[in-house]
């Protein structure tokens, strides 16, 4: 059974046959721009709301969620049918609100960093899941009286993996949400397919490539599917990417204790940086312990000495403010603590 975000307009007219035509766009406009329950539609006829209510469920249940102490983050833990689960994390800044949904239920990407990765991947999700994410951000956002402005692609799941669901849902946000394409920010590990299909694209969004490691040798280790698209071929269709769309790069680097965090990959970052038409700007991330995982992420003055080291080096880096560290924010993580809450001790 479609779920709520599922039906496009053409299969919601379907659904509506032998209701007033008016009524399609009440619904599609309630749904969206309300960003209402069918319950709550209170326009409609009750008997048209119960009907809705039955015959486009909501596609996620809330398992957990955590607010950290100051309220600024909010994360869930969602339920989808057949039990896999994924995660969305909500976050006020002073001057905007952001929500980073996932995009696949596990992943298939097998980064060795990531408890999503070691986990494997389990099934796609569908547009109207991921759309439903940002509907339920924006509903929390209103109650916290903000406005939800962007939405990152960069929670569970690689994104251009489940292009086919994951335009879909971009277009609509744009249209029928009303977010600008420039505030829509598609994740990617390195799928060089993905990335020109994107480029093909009539939206501008933005797009973060997941580096994590600026030379060949490094990145086969920690980003597997580096092996199917080298650095050189991936720059190659950034460079075209930045082309097509003039729109704003920016690369993650998940910084690794001995491992990433070295002058020498700040030089090979930097020089890769260099090849592109335009600047790239780079989001430095604390690493979060994993459960279960050994990896450690740089300590906070290494984090602080490697922003250093780009800077000197021309290239421009934030350091991603960790959210996590009273709440699990880092990708896979709020997930992989509940599986582990539910395995049973011993
Ligand atoms: S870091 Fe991203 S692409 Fe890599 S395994 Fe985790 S979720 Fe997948």
């Amino acid at each position: 059974m479609p779920t709520r975000y599922d039906l496009d307009r053409d299969a919601l007219a379907d659904l509506l046959t032998g209701e007033p035509r008016y009524r399609v766009d009440q619904v599609w406009d309630g749904l969206h721009r309300q960003l209402a329950e069918p319950s709550e539609l209170t326009a409609l006829p009750k008997a048209l709301r119960a009907r809705l209510d039955d015959e486009l469920p909501a596609a996620l249940t809330p398992v957990a969620e955590s607010t950290d102490r100051t309220g600024e983050t909010v994360k869930w833990l969602f339920e989808l049918a057949g039990g896999a689960r994924v995660e969305t994390v909500l976050m006020h800044y002073r001057d905007r609100t952001t929500v980073c949904v996932s995009s696949q239920a596990g992943c298939a990407m097998g980064c060795g960093f990531c408890a999503t990765g070691q986990a494997g991947f389990q099934r796609q999700m569908t547009t109207g899941e991921i759309v439903e994410q940002v509907v339920r951000a924006a509903r929390r956002s209103r109650q916290d009286g903000r406005r939800l402005g962007n939405v990152v692609f960069m929670g569970m799941g690689e994104p251009l993996a489940n292009y086919d669901r994951v335009w879909p849902a971009v277009e609509r946000l744009h249209r029928d949400l009303g977010l600008s394409a420039r505030h829509l920010t598609v994740s990617t590990v390195g799928l060089v397919p993905g990335i020109r299909r994107l480029a093909a694209e009539d939206l501008p969004v933005n797009l973060a490539v997941s580096l994590h490691a600026a030379n060949d040798a490094l990145r086969d280790t920690l980003v597997p599917v580096n092996g199917r698209y080298p650095l050189s071929v991936l720059m190659g269709a950034c460079a075209d990417y930045l082309r097509a769309k003039g729109r704003r790069l920016s690369f993650e680097w998940a910084l690794i204790d001995g491992t990433n965090d070295r002058l020498s990959d700040a030089r090979e970052l930097a020089e890769l940086a260099r090849t592109l038409p335009l600047p790239a700007h780079v989001n430095l991330i604390p690493l979060n312990p994993t459960p279960g995982y050994a990896t450690r992420g740089t300590p906070r003055d290494g984090v602080e000495l490697f922003r250093r080291r780009l800077d000197d080096l021309g290239v421009n880096a934030t350091i991603r403010r960790n959210r996590g560290t009273d709440i699990d924010a880092a990708c896979g993580q709020l997930a992989a603590k509940v599986e582990l809450r539910r395995r049973p001790a011993g």
